[in-house]
């Protein structure tokens, strides 16, 4: 099934990998050889997606759920947020594969395969895939799946510990995911639960929490121990059975590090391309891929795709920075965000696609001091510069 040589190998078959492969089937690669390797068992990731979005994707038919308003609980004030013209939606991993293998199922050349990626090497003519001994050459390689290259410790993380809860009781509002509730004890970091309701009586309940750059993450037994205080004080549910778990550290950094080479491009998360401030990636992945097939297609190579802006690495930098000494800025800024603001333009703005006046509206709604004070030290010159130009 793999003799020959490949046009691309996308090495890691998760969302980024996946998505990718989907919008190179309907981006003019259909007549290509394009090998998707994934290993069997999934590693420590989402089992599901949620994002936001306003316009239609490719992958639209992957949807299984969507939201026309979400609530946040920050600072003493519960809102209850319409989103138009955006929705809130969910992506579960067996429906992206689904609608993945749709878009493939006209493309003769493209496989998905089975297998653990144990090297992958550059050279200049073609890049060298090893998946389970196997030597695989190709023209390109996607790597979703390598180490990143990145020798500075990132600037904060994100702990997120996950239960999918089932009630035998109505218990959630089905219409409603909580977008972040701060009603959960706050020891050093900055403490939020999020709740993704699938039904009344289901839901994924997860702890999340920014790290300090140089703080430990909190252990899973105090992070499972919040969890279900949350649902016993705030959810008022103490009987429940808990269908799966899902629990990982991600990295977050303003800068992201290096991603190309001769005949590679890294992808997803190890691209750095989860949002620093949020720690959402989908709409982001999807924009990458959809602008990697267009370089391709046009181009004959995967580089000609734009990097985030540097305005918004600032920003994203300042905000971090803020949180690595005084976490429980988290909080205050998410309350003052979402209360000054309507939630599209909060949202336009984490989804870096806010103009000028949007930015001033958001910025004037923040306590100045600390924010200022981050900005002063990110770029005064005697500092390590967070943000450097590309
Ligand atoms: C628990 C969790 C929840 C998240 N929830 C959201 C969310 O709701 N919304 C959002 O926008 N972002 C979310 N994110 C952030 C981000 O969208 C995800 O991390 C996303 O899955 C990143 O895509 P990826 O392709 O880089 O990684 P993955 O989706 O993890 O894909 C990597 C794939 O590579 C495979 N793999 C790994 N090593 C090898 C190997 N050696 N050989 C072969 N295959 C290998 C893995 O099995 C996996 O299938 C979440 C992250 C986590 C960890």
């Amino acid at each position: 099934m793999t003799a020959g040589r490949f046009d691309a190998v996308i090495a890691g078959g998760g969302l980024s990998g996946l998505s990718l492969a989907g919008h190179l089937a309907a981006g003019g690669w259909a007549d290509r050889r394009v090998l998707v390797i994934d290993q069997a068992e999934p590693g420590p990731s989402a089992s599901c997606w949620a994002f936001w979005s306003a316009r239609p994707g490719l992958l639209d038919s992957a949807v299984s759920r969507s939201f026309r308003q979400v609530a946040v609980h920050a600072g003493g004030t519960s809102l209850v947020l319409p989103l138009r013209p955006y929705r809130y939606r969910v992506v579960r991993r067996p429906d992206l594969r689904r609608a993945v293998a749709g878009l493939l199922a006209g493309c003769p050349g493209f496989a998905v395969r089975r297998g653990r990626v144990q090297r992958v090497g550059d050279g200049t003519e073609v890049a060298e895939v090893v998946v389970d001994g196997e030597r695989i050459h190709t023209r390109w390689v996607f790597d979703s799946v390598s180490p990143a290259r990145c020798d500075e410790p990132a600037d904060a993380r994100l702990a997120f510990t996950g239960w999918e809860v089932r009630c035998d009781r109505p218990t959630f509002d089905p219409h409603t995911p909580v977008l972040f509730d701060f009603r959960t004890p706050q020891p050093d970091g900055a403490r939020f639960v999020y709740l993704l309701p699938d039904g009344e009586y289901r839901a994924l309940v997860e702890l999340t929490e920014f790290v300090p750059r140089h703080a430990r993450p909190p252990a899973p037994a105090q992070r499972c121990a919040a969890l279900a205080r949350y649902l016993r004080d705030v959810v008022g549910t103490a009987t429940y059975t808990i269908a799966r778990t899902e629990s990982a550290v991600l990295p977050l950094r303003a800068h992201p590090p290096s991603r190309t080479g001769c005949h590679i491009l890294r992808t997803g998360a190890r691209a750095g391309l989860v949002k620093a401030s949020t720690g959402y990636a989908y709409q982001r992945i999807q924009r990458d891929s959809a602008a990697i097939a267009g370089s391709l297609a046009r181009y004959g190579h995967p580089f000609d795709i734009p990097g985030s802006r540097r305005r918004y690495r600032l920003l994203d930098a300042v905000l971090l920075a803020v949180l690595d000494r005084r976490p429980a800025q988290l909080e205050r800024a998410f309350a003052r965000l979402f209360t000054t603001n309507p939630a599209a333009r909060v949202l336009r703005f984490l989804d870096e696609d806010s103009n000028l006046r949007d930015e001033l509206a958001l910025i004037r709604g923040l306590p100045p001091a600390p924010y200022l004070r981050a900005a002063t030290r990110l770029v005064l010159p005697s500092g390590r510069p967070l943000v450097q130009r590309r």
